[in-house]
């Protein structure tokens, strides 16, 4: 059997969940190697309409155990929340494990997201202000709180009161804003202790294990590659790598062990947040995807920058992410488009760039050069075979893959778990 990682392969909110909803059938580990409750993956099936923001979509399978991994940021209360959620919807929630390393969000974490954003006033990131950037920086700064501490509470009292010092002095002489009292957040946090106990344990030989034996696994990304730290839009990006790669670092697997990368695209480009987008549509077309695919936040209800397929961006994230097979979604949203655009330049000066810059302050002036193909009139979300799709929509496909230099293996056509074509079984 096999490794498999999902990825998002552009900005994000791709219908990574969606597709992990329908592959997780097969698995009998899905884990989650990244991010923290910033991402949210929407999935529909027939247990009703979740948004998931850190337990792995695989949760509604009960062949599957359901990771939090290490690479992953936790705060207790949305997790919390999650499991309450799906437990009154009748979804068991037993096979549910987080990893003891998973860092935790703080309340300061939470605060200083936002206070950090505020002074950034007009240069602000637009993150979810969620505490996820500070929590990944803390881990990095050797002062984090991982979710193993809430398991001794001396060990706890240690690192919180070490690295509540230290905020408290940021909080209170940076920001001139209240310190946070050491007895109520111990207490707050031991509460959530006990609730996740159960949940919290070493999680990388549970992966191992599986692997050992040749069952399915799923590495469940977040985010997208071009929010990737070193490879995405700097400063836009996200904290931790939404990157395939990372999956071996975020779940306790090395790299030799993932047979299939497969990245999660849309059939056009949507962004959420700040950053350069070059294919972003400021007019009625943009608009027209982003109210026809509902085209806001999973988390924060934001609505998405919409625009056509950047073939540019793509290229790339099939490279940084090694990717074997892709994942297109949202293709019905083109139905009734008389004609649909795919970049696959950028115009810079007189240059002409068929490579991803590195650079925020190029991308932001780079114009798309767009190739024009015919659209097709007829909506395909009832179709269920890749050869009655129309076939303009075949071309379509097929022009991304020439572009992409990476084969199409799933065809999403709808956000329900049975609006799907499979052209290529990924689990073998
Ligand atoms: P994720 O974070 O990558 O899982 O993406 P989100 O859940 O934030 O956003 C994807 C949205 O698109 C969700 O509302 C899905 O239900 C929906 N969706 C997924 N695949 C498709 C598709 O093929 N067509 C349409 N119309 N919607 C889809």
């Amino acid at each position: 059997m096999a490794v498999v990682a999902i990825v998002g392969g552009q900005w994000g909110d791709e219908g990574k969940g969606k597709i992990i909803d329908l592959l997780a059938e097969k698995a009998k580990i899905v884990a989650r190697f990244s991010g923290g409750d910033n991402a949210g993956h929407t999935v529909v099936n027939p247990y009703g309409e979740f948004r998931l923001h850190l337990i792995p979509s695989g949760i509604f399978y009960p062949q599957v155990t359901c990771i939090i991994g290490n690479g992953v940021v936790i705060n207790p209360a949305v997790l919390l929340q999650e499991v309450d959620d799906l437990s009154n919807h009748g979804v068991d929630t037993n096979r549910l494990f987080v990893s003891d390393r998973a860092h935790l969000i703080m309340p300061y974490h939470t605060l200083l997201d936002a206070l950090e954003e505020e002074r950034r006033s007009k240069g602000a990131l637009g993150t979810t202000r969620r505490g996820i950037g500070p929590a990944f920086a803390d881990k990095v700064a050797r002062l984090g709180v991982r979710a193993g501490d809430l398991l001794d509470k001396d060990t706890f009292r240690n690192r919180l009161s070490v690295a509540l010092e230290f905020k408290n002095i940021i909080l209170t002489k940076a920001y001139q804003a209240s310190p946070f009292s050491l007895e109520e957040m111990y207490d707050q946090y031991c509460h959530y202790g006990e609730q996740l106990a159960p949940f919290i344990r070493e999680t990388s030989s549970m992966i191992h294990e599986a692997v050992t034996k040749g069952d399915p696994v799923l590495l469940e990304g977040a985010q997208g590659a071009l929010l990737d730290p070193d490879f995405g839009t700097y400063p836009y990006v996200t904290s931790s790598s939404p990157l395939a790669a990372a999956g071996c670092v975020g779940a306790g697997l090395g790299p030799k062990e993932i047979d299939r990368a497969v990245g999660v695209f849309k059939a056009y480009n949507s962004r959420v947040g700040a950053g350069p987008m070059p294919t972003e549509l400021k007019d009625e077309i943009g608009n027209f995807i982003r109210e026809k695919a509902h085209e806001y936040g999973a988390t924060t209800g934001r609505p998405r920058r919409c625009g056509w397929f950047d073939a540019v961006a793509g290229r790339f994230s099939v490279q940084i992410n090694g990717l074997s097979d892709i994942a297109l979604t949202h293709l019905d949203i083109y139905g009734g488009f008389s004609s649909i655009k795919i970049c696959t330049a950028y115009k810079f000066d007189d240059e002409v760039l068929t490579s991803f810059p590195s650079d925020v302050a190029i991308l932001e002036k780079c114009q798309p050069i767009y190739e024009e193909l015919e659209g097709w009139e007829e909506p395909i979300s009832g179709i269920r075979n890749f050869d009655k799709l129309p076939a303009a929509a075949r071309n379509y496909m097929s022009r991304l893959e020439d572009l992409l230099s990476c084969p199409i293996s799933l065809v999403s056509i709808g956000p329900d778990r049975r609006q799907i074509i499979s052209v290529k079984e990924l689990f073998s």
